[in-house]
């Protein structure tokens, strides 16, 4: 055995290092922190190489003084907290005092600075840790680091770089959430001497929002602001339908701090799951503030995880302020859009149609007895009120026409409506059995005539078998019959229309995903998600026209009637202005 021994600081540095610096960004985002704690109004970043060769911050902050340039690069030496009551109230990015002696062990770095009081700049240079030089330079009020030959002493960590490009847009995307959370600032980001994104101060966020995910964003999107005691939530939730391959639009900041939790992601997947396309993402950017003693940041060295003091609590308030925001968006009262003129009677650009916001003044609706809802034998939902516009035409209209036994043509007071009647009948099926299931804790079932025997093989029968009280809860009264078969003795009423065979291997598939779930509205909604899609409308099915109205009627009474389960419109809308251009009327 060997002696213990104290590692040297060097070592320590550079070990250290391995946590803070993973690539060229993570130094970035250490030098632009610093900057900004520094009070920096405009802060200058380039790299070379996407950073390996060369990273260079310049800043118009407080700077720091000469006497204090070597301990700045000291590990554990920050000006940002003294005692450990400060670490528990931190509003500065930085306190760990380590990023720069990390980097400066496995860099050449060059710490440039001048204060108010100095009358001219002095200059550190420091190499894997060594001191080169300290001395005089030119330099007005501020800070430049400038760190040079990445990884040079560590070439194991240099391997694990990916190719250029995906570095430099590392770098980019850290610099645009930086500049998220301080819209007050101008950065400029500028790479082998070619400037590459210009980002000015502005007053207001919303012109910073609109510059890094573009307008288009924020006019779908919904504004949130929402507090509770000394929590708050703000910002802007995109609507299901911008949605995006990737999770590379969605920012969060707690304290503006740019962090991703595991608490906070499921709380924002939970409120879109009902209106986003299965393998979609959504786009937001969202910021919460809370007292800084509730939330630790300090939970890894980069400080991109944070552990919540009371975690539920943050979890139930961002899930509720967005469930509600979402709902209001999607309500039938926004109508949308077909494409414009030039695309009327080309399949080709009907991909292009984009549900637009129409502004419907809802004060004016106003609740009138419904007398069309009848003849809904395959809609079998009690009627309800339907709200009717004051010139007596509801939203979505009156029937006129079904096509191709697909899309229900309605005419409202705008123009003309196009509804996708399975979309539409799969959404309302969904939100009712929902609705009935929270109320009365059970589904409606109707009785089978004759009982229907099922081949589901040796597992899933087996799976009805233990789990048999559970389906009843769901509407489905069935028993094991044999080692493979089931037989079905009642379903959902809401069901009644559909393929009892492929209901039964569907729901008992999605039964044996749950495996160990706990929670069992989570597991509700799936499921009812996964029967709806049985009760759609079959194709093909000729409606008459009041049985369209009457799916008219309902969706209009229904939440979330704008978009299908899998978060595609249900309806848009042709304006008679939008038709007078296409026919080229009044021109
Ligand atoms: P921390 O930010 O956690 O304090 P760092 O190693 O990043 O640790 O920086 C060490 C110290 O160097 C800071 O506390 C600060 O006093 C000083 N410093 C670093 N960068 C700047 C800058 N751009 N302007 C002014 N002071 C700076
Ligand atoms: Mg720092």
């Amino acid at each position: 055995m060997k002696h213990i021994r104290r590692l040297e600081e060097r070592v320590a540095n550079q070990i250290a290092a391995g946590e803070v610096v993973e690539r060229p960004a993570s130094i970035v985002k250490e030098l632009v922190e610093n900057s900004l704690d520094a009070g920096a109004q405009s802060i200058s970043i380039e790299i070379e190489e996407s950073g390996v060769r060369r990273i260079s911050v310049a800043d118009d902050g407080v700077g720091i003084h000469q006497d204090d340039l070597r301990l700045a690069l000291e590990r554990h030496a920050t000006s940002k907290i003294e005692t450990s009551e400060d670490l528990a109230l931190v509003t500065t990015m930085g306190f760990r005092g380590e990023a720069l002696a990390s980097v400066a062990s496995i860099a050449r770095v060059t710490l440039t600075s001048r204060t108010h009081q100095m009358e001219n700049a002095w200059q550190l240079v420091v190499e894997g840790g060594h001191e080169i030089s300290l001395r005089p330079a030119a330099r007005s009020e501020g800070t430049t680091v400038t760190v040079e030959n990445l990884f040079f002493n560590t070439p194991a960590r240099r391997k694990f770089l990916k190719a250029e490009r995906t570095e430099k847009a590392h770098v980019t995307d850290t610099v645009r959430r930086l500049s998220l959370v301080n819209d007050n600032i101008s950065f400029l980001l500028s790479d082998g001497g070619r400037t590459n994104e210009r980002i000015p101060a502005v007053s207001k966020l919303e012109n910073r929002i609109q510059l890094l995910l573009g307008a288009d964003f924020l006019d779908s999107a919904v504004p949130i602001d929402e507090s509770r005691e000394d929590l708050r939530l703000w910002g802007w939730v995109g609507s299901p339908t911008f949605n995006r391959r990737t999770r590379d639009q969605q920012h969060f900041f707690v304290n503006n701090r740019y962090v991703k939790d595991t608490i906070v992601s499921h709380a924002i997947r939970q409120a879109y799951r009902d209106v986003m396309f299965h393998g979609r993402h959504p786009v937001f950017v969202l910021y919460v503030s809370l007292d800084p003693s509730k939330v630790d940041v300090n939970v890894h060295p980069t400080k991109s995880e944070v552990r919540f003091r009371e975690a539920r609590q943050i979890h139930d308030f961002i899930f509720g302020s967005l469930n509600r925001a979402l709902r209001q968006t999607e309500s039938i009262y926004q109508s949308s859009n077909i494409g414009n003129s030039e695309s009327l009677g080309s399949r080709a650009d009907r991909t292009s149609f984009q549900p637009q916001q129409a502004q419907i003044d809802t004060t004016s609706l106003e609740l009138q007895p419904d007398s069309e809802d009848v003849g809904t034998a395959i809609f079998p939902i009690p009627t309800q009120q339907s709200p009717v516009t004051n010139k007596g035409v509801p939203p979505l209209g009156f029937a006129l026409a079904q096509l191709h036994g697909t899309y229900i043509l309605a005419e409202n007071s705008d123009g003309l409506v196009v509804v996708d009647m399975h979309a539409a009948h799969e959404r309302i099926t969904y939100e009712r059995m929902k609705k009935d299931f929270l109320e009365e804790e059970r589904m409606v079932t109707q009785r089978l005539l004759i009982p229907a025997v099922v081949e589901v093989g040796a597992r899933d029968a087996e799976l009805v078998e233990a789990n048999g009280n559970e389906l009843t809860r769901f509407g489905l009264v069935v028993e094991r019959m044999s080692s493979t078969g089931v037989v079905v003795r009642e379903i959902p009423a809401l069901l009644t229309d559909s393929n009892i065979e492929s209901l039964i291997r569907d729901v008992l598939q999605e039964f044996e995903n749950y495996g160990s779930m706990d929670s069992l509205q989570e597991q509700a909604e799936d499921l009812f998600r996964t029967m709806a899609c049985h009760c759609s409308v079959r194709a093909n099915r000729r409606l008459s026209l009041d049985e369209m109205n009457g799916l008219l009627r309902q969706m209009e009474r229904t939440e979330n009637a704008g978009q299908c389960n899998h978060g595609r419109p249900t309806f848009a809308v042709q304006s008679m202005a939008d038709l007078d251009r296409a026919f080229l009327r009044g021109q």
